[in-house]
Order: structure tokens, then sequence, then C-alpha cells
């Protein structure tokens, strides 16, 4: 760990939070207390780890590998089912959450670069960076190839929308099973706490390992000018964003693990679907990355 992580560890730059992302933030986590009154059941604990792996794979292979690096290609309405569906992440919208990861590739492990856990601390790089007044606007010039499409910029303009109808889809989800399928022990309460706040919980820290842990632990293969690192652990439950020195050595390519056995969950899902014809011209690290 370097000398500059470890005198900032634990440092939070409490004077720029925002005060409305911070009390939203803080009521998703503190909604799943709520799991002592609903209780637990088969049906619900399946939703929640569902809708975290459909959401993570809306994340990383669409707000990350899609809009931000652009390391395939695919059709209007694709593109806009992964914008949907990364956006009930209540990670704001897609074109918000490209703009500031190619920020990012731009600065990395700079002062200026938002989320480094190197010049800011892991706090900071983990949440302390999205609840900041700092990262609440969208820098239009990192993303002219994205605003083109009028249902990304209103998907981002109305960001909350999509999770709140994902929160209701689960309440109405539940008081449906509960009314005609009542051994399944569920309920509308019990599935909007397990299917949206722990399962949205959930996603928020696995997604933000990437910009802390995967700047700290791991082995660096390529001697990039930033500190990233590949971690398998943070590859497993991110569905392969972990491989993140590979990445940021060739941000171009569409898969992060560079070899078979390094998993990437969603470079293996994009697979099949080129297979289908629903996503076409995958990237792959060219033959001069493997020589290195
Ligand atoms: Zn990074
Ligand atoms: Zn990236």
């Amino acid at each position: 760990m370097s000398e500059s992580l470890r005198t900032n560890l634990y440092q939070l730059n409490s004077e720029k939070i925002d005060f409305f992302s911070c009390a939203q933030f803080s009521l998703i986590h503190v909604a799943c207390l709520l799991v002592i009154w609903t209780g637990v059941s088969t049906v619900a604990v399946v939703t929640c780890l569902a809708l975290y792996f459909v959401r993570m794979f809306a994340i990383t292979a669409g707000f990350h590998r899609l809009f931000a690096h652009r390391t395939y290609r695919t059709g209007r309405v694709f593109q806009f089912l992964l914008a949907f569906v990364g956006t009930t992440s209540y990670q704001k919208g897609p074109l918000w959450w490209a703009a500031h990861h190619r920020h990012h590739h731009i600065h990395t492990d700079t002062e200026r670069d938002l989320h480094s856990p190197l010049t800011h601390g892991f706090w900071q790089s983990h949440v302390g960076w999205f609840l900041s007044r700092d990262s609440l606007a969208t820098d239009q010039k990192l993303i002219p190839n994205l605003i083109k499409y009028r249902e990304l910029r209103l998907l981002d303009r109305f960001y909350p929308l999509p999770p709140i109808i994902l929160a209701v889809s689960m309440f109405v989800l539940g008081s449906t099973l509960e009314h005609y399928a009542p051994t399944l022990g569920t309920s509308g309460l019990q599935m909007l706490v397990w299917g949206f706040f722990i399962s949205t919980v959930l996603l928020y820290h696995g997604v933000f390992t990437v910009n802390s842990l995967a700047h700290i632990f791991g082995r660096r293969r390529f001697e990039t000018e930033d500190d990233s690192r590949n971690n398998f652990l943070v590859a497993l439950i991110t569905l392969g964003e972990g491989w993140h020195n590979n990445h940021h050595y060739y941000p171009s390519s569409e898969r992060q693990g560079f070899y078979w056995w390094e998993i990437d969950i969603s470079h293996y899902i994009l697979k099949v679907l080129s297979w289908l014809g629903i996503v076409w011209g995958l990237q792959s690290p060219p033959a001069r990355v493997y020589d290195r």
C-alpha cells in the first residue's frame, strides 16, 4: 500500500457532500433494516440476487463497456434496454455515468480523478465522490457520441424514475404472490426490501469496489501510469470488471479478462448475444498486448 494511501485511507471530504444525494443514499441503506419486520423467503432472496446480476450486467456491459468505451456495437432498442435497466440501479443516468468514467480514464489516479484512492483516500474513492457536489454535473464535452440519442438524454434527466418503477413493481409482485401463492411466504413489503433496497445496496458497493479496491489490491500485469490492479474477487462480484489493470492498459477491448482463466461473465454473455446477432463488432486486445 502506498504512503499517500496509508495517510488518507479513511478520509472523507465531508465539506463537499451534497445533502440531497447523501439523504437518498442513506435512506436506501436504512430501509434495508425493514427486513427485521418483513423476514425472508426463498423467492425474495432469489429475486434480490437475480436483480443484482441483471443490473450489474447492465452497468458493466452497458454503462461501462458500451456507453463509456464503445467497445462493441448494438441496435438502438437493446442500447435503450441496457440504459434503462442500468438506471434502475440508482447510480444516476447513463450520460452522467459515462462522462464521469471517461474523466476517470483521462485523469486516473491524479488529483483531478474524483475517485482515486491514491489521491483522495479509500472512502472518498468508494462512496465520497458519488455523494460529492463535485460530481453532480455532467461534462457534455466528454460524451459527444451519446448526447445525440434523445432517449438516453431523457433517461439521464429523469433518472429517479426507473428505480421508482422497479420498487413499485417489487411491491406489486410481492402483494400478488402473497395473495395467489401464500405458500411462498412473501409479501409486498418483503419483496420491496429484498428485490429493491437490499439488492440496490449490494449493487452500489459491488460497483464501487472497482473504483476503490481495484486501484489498491491485486496484481499489476501492465506498467500503466496509474495504480490499477487485476483483482479476482472484484472480477467475480462485478461480472468481470476486476481485471482493471488489463482494462486501464487497453480500454478499447470489450473483454477485460484477457485470458481464459480470467473470469469475465459480462464478456461471456456479450459473446452469446453476438452469436444471436443482438450485439456485434466486439473489440479484442490486439496481438501486441499479448506479446507484452
Ligand atoms: Zn480505474
Ligand atoms: Zn473504463
